[in-house]
């Protein structure tokens, strides 16, 4: 669903090129997500990755902890490949970043981007040196390199050098502010630095995670405010369920509104047993609900009342926004513009007509104590009335018909 007031513009920023996709400059803001399953499992990598560029993930992260997964790399890029998934792999290094990048070239090629954080990328004298040595191969392939800091890993060395500068001060800013600028130096101290080595300028995101909705707000503003490399988003650690989507949804929100933001992350902790595919879903979401991208049609179902007659409209929308995702990723290539789709399903005639008038197409359940019949509305105007047993599978027809006449034959319009 569009919203009638557009976002506020973009912050302008360099654009980043991780193999065929933009992150920054004029670009479309970027989704991505990270595996948990372990990279050395080639099968079980491959299947998430797939599962996760099906949802929608633009960009792939994985964890390369150790020789089997940087060895598992090459083999999991070409089994993507050979099912037609193209998604650009990146790869996640920590304290051993520098030794498994040489050791496996095959990996340092396969790989479209790499992650770095500068306060473990090593320990004491050989961090310098362990930094460059990333920094030289990613020149080496061509590869852009997000150096981002996290707060939970913050370079104790600056963290503690800024804290005592801050203690001699006659006016002491708060920890919270020394630490949000902590974290800025450190970024754009690494920045700096991986541009000395030779690293191009269009080659660098950055990222300052924390995991308060209010540090992280603060901290990405200033970044922003003293930089122009593109910024990857994200709430580190948000947690489980409505608490990670909401803790991250208000920090992710306030920012993309003021233009900072170019690429997106949802640390969502998944519920036992449940997909991944979630923190996808949930960032896709947001971009759609504020305006700034469209990724799958819109269900817009009312709340229910006292006059709902039963739960039946609330698995018919439901069920209905179900079968949209999941047809998505037929639908993307097949029905350009499909995304922009809105589908309205109503729990009675009170609100339900008005609504299935501004949708693509909508229907009306008959509530509390109204004639046990449902309106279906197709580009404002009723078109048919629904009965029986088979309202449901009726109105999933009906929209499936409706796409196809309406973004077949690439004939698609914004709605
Ligand atoms: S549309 Fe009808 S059922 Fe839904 S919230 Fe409004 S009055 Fe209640």
């Amino acid at each position: 669903m569009t919203p009638a007031v557009s976002p506020l513009p973009r912050r302008p920023c360099v654009a980043v090129r991780i193999g065929p996709v933009v992150v920054g400059g004029d670009a479309p803001i970027v989704v991505q997500s990270m595996t948990n399953t372990d990279t050395a499992e080639v099968a079980a990598t491959v299947a998430q990755v797939a599962e996760l560029a099906q949802a929608g993930s633009e960009l792939v992260r994985l964890t390369v902890n150790n020789e089997e997964a940087a060895a598992a790399v090459p083999e999991i890029r070409d089994r993507l490949a050979a099912q037609g998934i193209h998604v650009p792999l990146i790869g996640d290094f920590h304290y051993n970043g520098h030794r498994l990048l040489i050791h496996h070239p095959a990996c340092a090629e396969a790989l479209a981007k790499y992650r770095i954080n500068p306060g473990n990328v090593g320990r004491g004298k050989k961090k310098d040196e362990q930094f460059s040595t990333i920094i030289d191969i990613a020149c080496r392939y061509d590869k852009p390199v997000r150096i981002g800091v996290n707060w939970g890993s913050l370079d104790q060395d600056l963290a503690a050098r800024l804290m005592d500068e801050n203690a001699r001060r006659p006016e002491p800013q708060t920890a919270a502010e020394v630490m949000h600028e902590a974290m800025i130096l450190s970024a754009l101290d690494s920045a700096r630095r991986a541009e000395e080595i030779g690293l191009g300028r269009d080659r660098i995101i950055l990222s300052v995670k924390m995991s308060g909705v209010q540090d992280l707000i603060a901290v990405y503003r200033k970044l922003a405010a003293r930089c122009e490399y593109p910024l990857h988003l994200g709430l580190t650690e948000a947690g489980m369920g409505s608490k990670g989507i909401v803790a991250s949804t208000a920090a992710l929100a306030v920012l993309l509104q003021e233009g900072i933001g170019d690429t997106i992350r949802i640390s969502l902790t998944p519920e036992p047993g449940g997909s991944r595919t979630q923190e996808v879903v949930v960032a896709q979401e947001i971009l759609q609900a504020m305006g700034w991208r469209s990724f799958t049609p819109a269900v817009v179902a009312c709340p229910g009342c006292g006059r709902t007659s039963s739960d039946y409209f609330q698995h018919l929308a439901q069920d209905i926004q179900a079968y949209l995702r999941e047809q998505m990723p037929v639908w993307r290539d097949r029905y350009p513009g499909v995304e922009n789709l809105k589908v309205a399903v109503m729990g009675c005639v009170v609100n339900g007509p008005g609504e299935s008038k501004q949708a693509n197409i909508g229907i009306s359940l008959p509530g509390t104590g109204e004639i046990p019949v449902a309106p279906v509305y197709v580009d404002g105007e009723k078109t048919v009335t629904l009965k029986g047993e088979t309202i449901a599978a009726e109105f999933q027809q009906l929209v499936a018909d409706y796409v196809t006449r309406r973004y077949g034959g690439h004939r698609a319009v914004e709605s």
